[in-house]
């Protein structure tokens, strides 16, 4: 069942990627979609809309009739208890039309402030008591703060287990995310390199050419902080620092990565200042375009506090990695639209290859998360010629050259895994918990304390310059991500 069936990420993401799930057959013919919103539409409008998702995202449909002739529109407002009851007489029916053995997936592809009263309906509705499995995907935003998370997660908790609750962290699905922990734990010449000894700091860059767009009214009361830094940054941050787990299974993966977490040094009050920067775009010039600043942007506050942009010093205090900084940054209308891991490896005792026009470069690895995917050693090789003199070279791989174009996009993945009931790749609420507790303590401050250089960065540009004194003050600098 998804609800919010008529929605943009429906149509954007779910329905393309259930339709490849189900060309490849790892979606067998024993199912049925239930599509669930507001507006009235037939059967066969509704399986119209899915066939123009689709291909519009894909250019192969060969079986799109017959995969379309699976979905099934029910109208509701999600509030309304006798609503339930129709639907949920139209899942037996479909149950036993499929032979779906009683197994159900509720995916709440829907505004935020409806997930708890959903949770609660399904339960008191009947719609929970199935033979089979019950699982429920959930979109974020999870909660605003930590109480509003833990109140969210009690609501759901009345209905659902932990273990049958999947929250979508789409980061999560991605490729190259999923490759940091083979690329650490399956190299021997890395695993032994990745701590305080050999590395000098990580960063950690997800920059977005586009600004607010319409959801100026959602991103009002969220900010690059809620909004990017207390998910995807936190999730790519505990995947980079956690031990390797004893098995890959999705309790030791998870409980490492929880760990990280709780090693994760808290930032409050005055050191705020000391360890994150805030910004927010003014108008620019972005590929050749000019476009407005952010207070000038729809349903947005022309005084706006609202952070587009955030740059941060992580601290983990644990032996593996105390004393290394890792950088994090995100925003908004930024010059490109990239997310990177850039690990820096501490220099060389000593310079043997000195040269007045050349100094050495650290050796850096690089793991291309989006667009491109794949990975680059930085490593110094000899000068072609007579001299013994040192030049960069660059070890490239690249996901796509290798792997085809048909990488899975992350939706189609987390869909699949949520019915195999693997929940490696979703957030556990220990994580959630434990990323708000972290994210509160600046936020207060933020919310509290108006910004009064904003706008301080021009878009198209890398950010505000105290996101580069930030890092200066370490002695290190961005690396480029271009
Ligand atoms: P949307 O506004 O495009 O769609 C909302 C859907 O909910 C529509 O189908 C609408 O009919 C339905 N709906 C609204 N009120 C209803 C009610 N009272 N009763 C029944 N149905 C109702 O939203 P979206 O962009 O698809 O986002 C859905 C969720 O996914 C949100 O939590 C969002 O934060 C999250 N999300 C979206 C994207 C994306 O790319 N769109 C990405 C990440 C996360």
């Amino acid at each position: 069942m998804i609800f919010g069936a008529t929605g943009d990420l429906a149509n954007r993401k779910l329905y393309p990627s259930l339709y490849k799930l189900f060309e490849k057959g790892n979606l067998s013919d024993k199912f049925a979609v239930i599509g669930v919103a507001r507006r009235p539409l037939t059967n066969e409008e509704f399986q119209e809309n899915i066939k123009k998702s689709v291909k519009s995202s894909i250019q192969k449909e060969d079986r799109i009739d017959e995969f379309a002739s699976h979905f099934y529109y029910h109208s509701h407002d999600v509030t309304d208890s006798n609503s339930y009851a129709v639907l949920n007489n139209l899942a037996n029916q479909l149950d036993s039309n499929y032979d779906l053995q009683g197994n159900r997936i509720f995916y709440l592809a829907m505004a935020p402030e409806f997930f708890g009263t959903i949770a609660l309906h399904l339960k008191e509705d009947g719609l929970t008591n199935v033979s089979g499995f019950k699982r429920l995907v959930i979109e974020k935003p999870f909660g605003h703060d930590l109480q509003s998370a833990q109140e969210l997660n009690d609501q759901i908790r009345t209905a659902f287990s932990e273990d049958e609750v999947y929250r979508i962290d789409h980061y999560l699905g991605k490729e190259m995310v999923q490759n940091i922990e083979v690329i650490r734990f399956a190299n021997a010449i890395f695993e032994p390199l990745w701590n305080n000894r050999y590395i000098s700091n990580i960063q950690v860059t997800s920059s977005e050419v586009l600004g607010v767009e319409e959801r100026g009214r959602y991103y009002e009361k969220s900010g690059a902080l809620r909004d990017m830094v207390q998910n995807h940054m936190l999730q790519m941050v505990a995947l980079l620092a956690m031990e390797p787990p004893i098995k890959l299974t999705t309790e030791e993966i998870r409980s490492e990565k929880v760990r990280v977490l709780r090693a994760l040094r808290p930032i409050e009050g005055e050191e705020i200042k000391e360890y994150f920067v805030r910004g927010q775009y003014d108008k620019g010039t972005v590929e050749g375009t000019q476009v407005l600043g952010y207070r000038e942007e729809q349903m947005v506050n022309p005084e706006s506090n609202t952070e587009t942009y955030v740059a941060g010093k992580l601290m983990i205090d644990n032996f593996r990695w105390a004393g290394v900084p890792i950088y994090i940054r995100t925003g908004k209308r930024m010059d490109a639209k990239s997310t990177k891991i850039v690990i820096q490896f501490k220099d060389i005792p000593m310079n043997l290859y000195y040269s007045p026009e050349e100094t050495l470069n650290p050796n850096l690895l690089v793991i291309h998360i989006q667009p491109e995917e794949g990975i680059t050693l930085h490593l110094n090789a000899k000068k072609a010629g007579q001299n013994i003199a040192a030049t960069p070279v660059k070890l490239n791989y690249a996901n796509r050259g290798i792997d085809g174009l048909n990488t899975p996009e992350a939706y189609e993945k987390l869909l699949f895994d949520c019915m195999r009931g693997d929940a490696t790749n979703f957030t556990h609420w220990d994580e959630v918990a434990l990323s708000w507790s972290f994210v509160d303590k600046i936020s207060d401050v933020w919310e509290n304390q108006k910004a009064e250089n904003y706008p301080n960065y021009n878009a198209g540009t890398m950010g505000p310059r105290e996101a580069d004194e930030l890092l200066e003050k370490d002695g290190f600098h961005w690396w480029p991500i271009s």
